[in-house]
């Protein structure tokens, strides 16, 4: 199991701050092995190395589960942990610019791989920039190369363990062929006039071109770093009422207070459920790994938009 910031691994190689904070038991003595350590920045990143990863790396997660990697802002325990890293896997494409910033800062030696950097990105237009789009895990397609990266990573760290590494990304990468297949059938029940996204930021472009929906609205850009002005509010609810969308969205990491001035605006729906953006689901909730993340977004889109949502088959 991956451990995030401030949970039991790191506790153990920062025990002095731990014991200053009095808020960490000792490690079990599994914990204490020669395993690599390896830290990832997103929460979707995290899920996807366990998964290969498994009990032969020593995991620390960055992001917690519900967290806006765009606006975060690292804590002293993220330094310590990027310091007695070997592996730093991260989003790049600048998801993550502040730990960006502090994974090139002096001193941090580890290997650092730029996860979704390895995938073909989809350009966007950023305050009249041209820039690559760092939401690329909405194609599951995407995904199945980095899980390929990650593994390859893992191997050339800890060669003696790459048969296990093979299999367990074998595993997932099954699993993440069968969803992908799965959510083109999803979207297809949703009738081609309603297949139209109205989202808080723009982080569903790779979803929507990969499964055949179209972006047809954002209140804000790729980043949630800007906030949209009134008259932005006002444009978007006008174009809503044009378009005649069924229903417009929110997203977990974003507070939903714009998204529903627009919906009450335009007259039109907001779904009841909110869609995971740029972060996993805490511990326990719908969508608390990636493959439930997709789950619960596609379920949410297609019997909010009109269509006929069947469940993905047990076998997942
Ligand atoms: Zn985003």
């Amino acid at each position: 199991m991956p451990v995030f910031t401030h949970g039991v691994a790191l506790c153990l190689s920062v025990s002095l701050v731990a014991l200053a904070l009095g808020g960490c038991q000792s490690p079990p003595a599994e914990e204490t092995g020669d395993r690599p350590e390896v830290v990832s920045t997103s929460t979707m990143i995290t899920d996807w190395t366990a998964r290969v990863g498994g009990d032969e790396i020593d995991l620390v997660g960055i992001l917690e589960p519900g967290a806006d990697p765009h606006i975060y802002e690292p804590v002293p325990a993220d330094s310590i942990a990027f310091e007695e890293a070997d592996l730093i896997l991260y989003n790049g494409y600048n998801l993550e610019p502040n730990l960006i910033k502090l994974m090139n800062a002096a001193g941090i030696q580890a290997r650092k791989v730029a996860v979704a950097e390895g995938v073909t990105p989809l350009d966007f237009n950023y305050q009249g920039r041209t820039v690559p789009d760092p939401h690329v895990w909405g194609s599951v397609q995407n995904v199945i190369q980095m899980v390929e990266l990650i593994r390859d990573e893992l191997i050339q760290l800890s060669p003696a363990d790459a048969a296990l590494f093979n299999q367990n990304a074998a595993a997932l990468i099954a699993e993440l062929q069968q969803l992908d297949r799965w959510i083109t059938a999803q979207i297809q029940t949703i009738p081609a006039s309603q297949r139209q996204l109205v989202t808080t930021h723009d982080a569903f472009q790779y979803y929507a071109t990969a499964y055949g929906l179209e972006v047809t609205g954002t209140l804000i850009g790729i980043s949630t770093e800007e906030q949209p002005s009134a008259r932005t509010v006002q444009q978007l609810a006008e174009s809503i009422q044009q378009l005649k969308v069924p229903a417009i969205f929110a997203e977990t990491t974003i507070n939903p207070q714009l998204i529903s001035t627009v919906a009450a605006e335009a007259g039109v729906a907001l779904a009841p459920t909110e869609l995971y953006s740029d972060s996993i689901g805490a511990p326990g909730s719908e969508g608390d790994t990636y493959l439930k993340m997709m789950v619960s977004n596609t379920k949410t889109i297609v019997e909010n938009l009109g269509g006929t949502y069947t469940p993905l088959p047990p076998s997942l």
